[in-house]
């Protein structure tokens, strides 16, 4: 299935992001985790890419795996970062050969401790080129790419930001995924910019609970999303409590998804970093919510 299907219900779709594991060891737990979130329904799951490429083989194999073996619709990520356009193109034959229907076409970030992204001589340079190879060579992929409420960390204005959100929407993708927000009042402000802007894509909202500070803290500062006030005061205080923060950023994020519910959000994406306690929690507290109205996440 396409996923972009999945928006046309009048359900929102609930998803998975999965990054693959090293080790056979760490495969083993990440497929015994997906058991565990398949009762609940996901519309569809993801599986990333890793930095430069460094997790083609893996990403292409348990993206099938999860797919053909396990029965869930699955979704690869791409990203341009350290390859040619012959490289993309002989992943993109493969995952075609599995049967995949779904890819998220990223640029990728620039390696650890620098900057600027530097392209593949031969390589697309923008998530948009890469949209436009795929949708170009007539491929069987449905296409989503990401997209920033708290405005991408290189771009030079949010109105730019926007303005490739929209270029990479006009060269093929079908819908977009947000990167991780804490503070609805972005993902709302961003919808009604981009509508504004004239883009009417469906707009994922991407929700990260939170299990450990020092992690949360690393990746934020790697992408730019903030952590409201409030929260990292409650966090601050429980930080060496591992049950603690996991209940903090269960309740937080519990809170952000009726909220976006009750607004009419066309899905939301969890980033599960391969656990699966938090994600069951909050789609329980969710489902047992639902119809009773959510309390506003940035208070
Ligand atoms: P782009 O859309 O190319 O944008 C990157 C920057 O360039 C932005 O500042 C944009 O404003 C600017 N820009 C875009 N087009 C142009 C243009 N034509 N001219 C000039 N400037 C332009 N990373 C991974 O390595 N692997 C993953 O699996 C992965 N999955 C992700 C999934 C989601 C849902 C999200 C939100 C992010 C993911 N990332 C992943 C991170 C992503 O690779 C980085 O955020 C990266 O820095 C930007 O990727 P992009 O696709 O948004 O790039």
């Amino acid at each position: 299935m396409r996923i972009h299907e999945l928006f046309q219900a009048s359900e929102p779709a609930f998803s998975f992001e999965f990054f693959p594991p090293a080790g056979e060891r760490g495969r083993e737990d990440l497929l015994a985790t997906i058991a565990e979130l398949k009762p609940l329904r996901p519309g569809f799951v993801s599986v990333t890419y890793g930095a430069g490429g460094s997790t083609q083989d893996r990403t292409v194999e348990l993206v099938s795996h999860i797919k053909n073996r396990m029965g869930l619709e699955a979704m690869a990520h791409l990203t341009c970062a350290g390859s040619s356009r012959a490289e993309l193109r002989a992943v993109l034959d493969r995952l075609e050969s599995e049967g995949i229907e779904d890819v998220i076409a990223l640029r990728g970030d620039p390696p650890a401790g620098t900057t600027d992204f530097v392209p593949h001589p031969n390589g697309p340079a923008h998530a948009s080129d890469l949209v436009a190879m795929i949708v170009e060579e007539r491929r069987p992929f449905c296409v989503a790419v990401a997209c920033y409420p708290e405005v991408h960390k290189e771009a030079a204005s949010p109105r730019t930001d926007l303005k490739f959100l929209a270029l990479k929407l006009a060269a093929g993708a079908s819908f977009a995924i947000t990167q991780l927000f804490f503070d609805n009042r972005f993902y709302f402000d961003f919808v009604q910019r981009a509508t504004k802007a004239g883009i009417h894509a469906p707009i994922v909202a991407g929700i990260m609970p939170i299990t450990n500070v020092t992690q949360i803290v690393r990746f934020t500062k790697m992408c730019g999303a903030s952590i409201p006030e409030k929260l990292w005061a409650q966090l601050e205080v429980h930080r060496e409590d591992s049950d603690a923060v996991a209940r903090i950023g269960i309740e937080h994020a519990s809170r952000q998804c009726s909220e976006l519910l009750a607004a009419g959000v066309p899905g939301i994406h969890f980033y599960t970093l391969n656990r699966s306690r938090s994600t069951c929690d909050i789609l329980t507290n969710i489902r047992t919510n639902a119809g009773s109205g959510g309390e506003s996440s940035s208070t």
